[in-house]
């Protein structure tokens, strides 16, 4: 059972917390140190999924979940730091998907 996010402003109706948060125009970033050198955003990566989720788009939401757990797994045994930079998560999810590439655009230009 899904629930509507309703904007308390306008009262217009959203299908995702996600699309509400855009909609009010509000930026939000959940960096989450997975290293010394590295962070995740989890709140993109969750409205990225999320997006997917609505495209029914499965294979995107398994290529993007398995490189999480892929990059998460070599934090945990501290091999990450060797391997990447900084940029390493951003450009891994960049090449599973245009979607999620232009979601990761959009954050960059911040136009939406
Ligand atoms: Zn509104």
């Amino acid at each position: 059972m899904t629930e509507d996010f309703i904007c308390e402003d306008c009262n217009e109706k959203y299908e995702s917390i996600f699309a509400l948060i855009e909609h009010k125009e509000i930026d939000i970033q959940i960096p989450v140190r997975i290293t010394n050198e590295i962070s995740m955003d989890l709140w993109n990566i969750f409205r990225a999924i999320n997006e997917m989720v609505h495209d029914e788009d499965y294979e995107a939401i398994k290529m993007v979940t398995d490189a999480i757990g892929t990059t998460l797994y070599s934090a945990a045994q501290g091999t990450l730091d060797d391997i990447v930079d900084e940029m390493y998560i951003e450009d891994s999810l960049e090449n599973l998907d245009e979607k999620l590439k232009e979601l990761l655009d959009e954050q960059t230009d911040n136009d939406n």
